[in-house]
């Protein structure tokens, strides 16, 4: 059985980063704390948290303590209140985001209306209306455009969440055309994400099963999921090792393998190591 991995798996340079931030800030003694998990997988957040960094719903009391902004980035409001509860920030949002807060507000400045294209409840699409101040539209799929408000925009600018499936991005985008007279479109779609979904469109049709790693709760591995599963139906999603099933490769020639941006390179190291013992 041939085990074909994707060239462009796993970490993305800003989750890379955004953990060697984190566990710096660690090692250098500071009471680390963290809203929310730093990326969307259960491995890491092990790590992080076995690194000293304590993970919270909300701000307390600042002092002494230090709060680490995820790759994801954060609203301004955030920012603001954790200065005010007398915090140090450590800001690990990834370059790649914060270009896209940067896009978006010199775009309201000029008077546009700022459109974001992904996931409303995600924290990066959060952070962008956040630092917005709430003044943006979100839209999350084709089926949920708010035709009623779109209708009345004369000038708009559109970003997306970084990590949006480049199709449905731009179906949303034509549809957008129709109805905004002038429409500028920011494709901030960022290369790891790109490069990933690019390979994701042939590695499927060139195995005979795909697995595809991350966690569950990872926004990029489900969108991998769901384009491997449209070309190949025995495409299989899973977190780590222990979900794999002996009865997937049997009398199988080939396996596609890639994780999500958020999955380690040792979780995926495992799961091949696996396989070949398959
Ligand atoms: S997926 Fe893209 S934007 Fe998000 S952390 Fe990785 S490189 Fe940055």
């Amino acid at each position: 059985m041939k085990i074909n991995v994707a060239k462009n798996g796993g970490f993305c340079f800003g989750v890379r980063r955004a953990l060697a931030i984190a566990l710096k800030t660690a090692q250098s003694g500071a009471y680390v704390e963290m809203l929310g998990d730093i990326v969307h997988n259960e491995d890491v957040v092990k790590q992080v948290n076995a690194a000293g960094i304590r993970t919270i719903k909300r701000l307390g009391r600042g002092d002494n303590k230090t709060l680490l902004i995820r790759a994801h980035g954060a609203s301004q409001e955030v920012f603001d209140r954790a200065l005010c509860r007398g915090y140090r920030i450590v800001d690990a949002t990834c370059p790649k985001v914060r270009k896209i807060y940067k896009m978006a507000e010199v775009a309201k400045h000029e008077g546009c209306e700022v459109i974001i294209i992904g996931d409303r409840n995600h924290d990066e699409v959060r952070g962008i209306v956040g630092q917005l101040k709430g003044k943006a539209i979100v839209i999350d799929s084709l089926r949920r455009i708010p035709l009623k408000v779109i209708k009345q925009i004369s000038k708009a600018c559109v970003v997306v969440q970084s990590t949006q499936n480049l199709d449905k991005t731009l179906h949303i985008l034509s549809r957008l055309r129709k109805h905004i007279k002038s429409l500028t479109f920011y494709n901030t779609i960022c290369r790891p994400t790109r490069v990933k979904q690019e390979e994701i469109k042939t590695l499927p049709l060139h195995n005979e099963v795909m697995i595809i790693i991350g966690s569950r709760t990872s926004a990029n591995t489900r969108r991998l999921f769901e384009i491997s599963k449209s070309l190949n139906r025995r495409t299989k999603w899973i977190q780590s090792k222990g979900e794999l099933k002996a009865g997937w490769f049997k009398g199988v020639k080939s396996v596609g393998i890639m994780a999500g941006a958020s999955t380690p390179d040792d979780t995926t190291r495992n799961v091949i190591e696996d396989i070949k013992a398959f």
